[in-house]
């Protein structure tokens, strides 16, 4: 057995490889920087074109010039395809029943997105068996994997009772490491207008049957949701049970999101749609990444984010999905990709790197989001010769490959 796990292999001829490498600036580089105003250096998008890389024990062994690759037990034959780092969504709400097309369809109607909706995929999750919610959940999973995501990150805050999110957080831990505890995410309706009630709850006994479960505590600091003394509560309660903070921050309208996000050394906040100067000032000079969803303002018709001033002002940047059944109901970090390209005014090679490194580094993972030797070797092979395509045909399905530590999981 031991020794299947030494096997080698080398995959060779490959197009373009996207490593995103902190340490690998060699001559064959043809990456780093395209005018990008991001700090070179670790983060910086890398690629070595006609490259290969080898894999041992489901790591990165080896990366560089296909002609000065070494021998391996095994060789696979990319035939010019790019390779890139399996995608990381570090912001997903995947632990629901029910689905809110009708209020899609309303919307593209006309009517505005409140965070009320949330209310109906509430009573659905809640009345759902454990059996239904995994169900649901883990064919939402699968659907990532097959287009690439081989991290993913996934929240709670569908059940909003004790039990209910306990067992979120618990079905949630089975499909991944990067739990997310949201209890608040909305006051529920039982609690009429009783948040102050509600934030005990969240802080007290639902913290306590999650944080087992988690690895985060996150917060809807929002018009409508929890406003900044409920979100420090939340996020400092969820500190002092060992959870590290995340906030959904700024995505509706102005608001206090992201200073509370960078108070509390949050490792992202999420959807930064209205930002004020300070806010952007306030992210540069953090470690909290701004986590853009593009996704939501295409499902909600509003206002994207203005990625290029975030960017500028030297913000790391990641995209994810927030694939949830309310305001975005997609699993495409490509389609993110190319919204964030043709809409946010992205280069193709920041998007690709905030869907990979950025999303690594939104959860604080070294070991993922990019291909560097020690790296896991987590990675997509494309239909394609160019990270490029995956902007350049919108609404393709360009992954012709995932590999999950060193292992094909899909194949299309
Ligand atoms: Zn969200």
């Amino acid at each position: 057995m031991w020794q299947h796990t030494r096997v080698s292999t080398l995959i060779t001829n490959i197009g373009e490889l996207v490593t995103n490498a902190p340490d690998d600036g060699g001559s064959s580089a043809t990456g780093g920087s395209s005018g990008e105003t991001r700090p070179a250096g670790p983060g910086s998008y890398l690629a070595i074109a006609d490259a290969a890389l080898v894999i041992e024990g489901g790591r990165v062994a080896w990366t560089g010039p296909a002609s000065q690759a070494p021998a391996a037990d095994q060789v696979v034959d990319a035939d010019g395809a790019a390779v890139l780092p399996g995608f990381v969504d570090s912001h997903a709400h995947l632990v629901f029943c029910g689905e809110r097309g009708a209020e899609f369809e309303a919307r593209m109607a006309g009517l505005p997105y409140s965070a009320g909706g949330i209310r109906s995929t509430v009573a659905a999750t809640r009345s759902a068996t454990d059996a239904e919610l995994s169900g649901n959940l883990r064919k939402l999973a699968a659907e990532m994997l097959s287009q690439g995501i081989t991290t993913f990150e996934c929240k709670s805050g569908y059940g909003l009772t004790v039990v209910d999110e306990a067992r979120s957080v618990a079905l949630a831990a089975e499909v991944t490491p990067e739990v997310t505890y949201l209890g608040a995410h909305v006051v529920p309706p039982e609690f009429g207008q009783d948040s102050a009630g509600y934030v005990d709850l969240v802080c007290g006994p639902m913290l306590a049957a999650c944080a087992p479960h988690a690895r985060w505590v996150d917060v809807f600091c929002e018009r409508g949701a929890f406003g900044a003394d409920e979100a420090r509560a939340v996020l400092a309660a969820g500190r002092a049970a060992g959870l590290q903070p995340r906030v959904h921050a700024n995505q509706l309208g102005p608001g206090p999101g992201v200073q509370v996000a960078v108070e509390a050394g949050a490792a992202s906040a999420d959807h930064c749609t209205y930002l004020a100067a300070a806010d952007i000032d306030a992210l540069a000079s953090s470690a909290t990444v701004a986590t853009l969803l593009p996704g939501v303002e295409f499902s909600t018709r509003q206002p994207y984010p203005d990625a290029r001033r975030l960017l500028d002002a030297g913000v790391t940047v990641a995209i994810a999905t927030d694939c949830n059944p309310g305001s975005c109901f997609t699993s495409s970090l490509p389609f993110c990709i190319a919204l964030a390209v043709r809409e946010m005014r992205m280069t193709t090679r920041e998007a690709v790197w905030a869907a990979t490194a950025g999303g690594a580094r939104a959860l604080r993972r070294e070991d993922v989001g990019h291909l560097g030797v020690g790296a896991r070797a987590d990675l997509i092979m494309l239909s394609a010769p160019s990270h490029a395509y995956l902007a350049y045909r919108p609404g393709v399905p360009l992954t012709a490959e995932v590999w999950q530590a060193g292992q094909v999981v899909a194949r299309s």
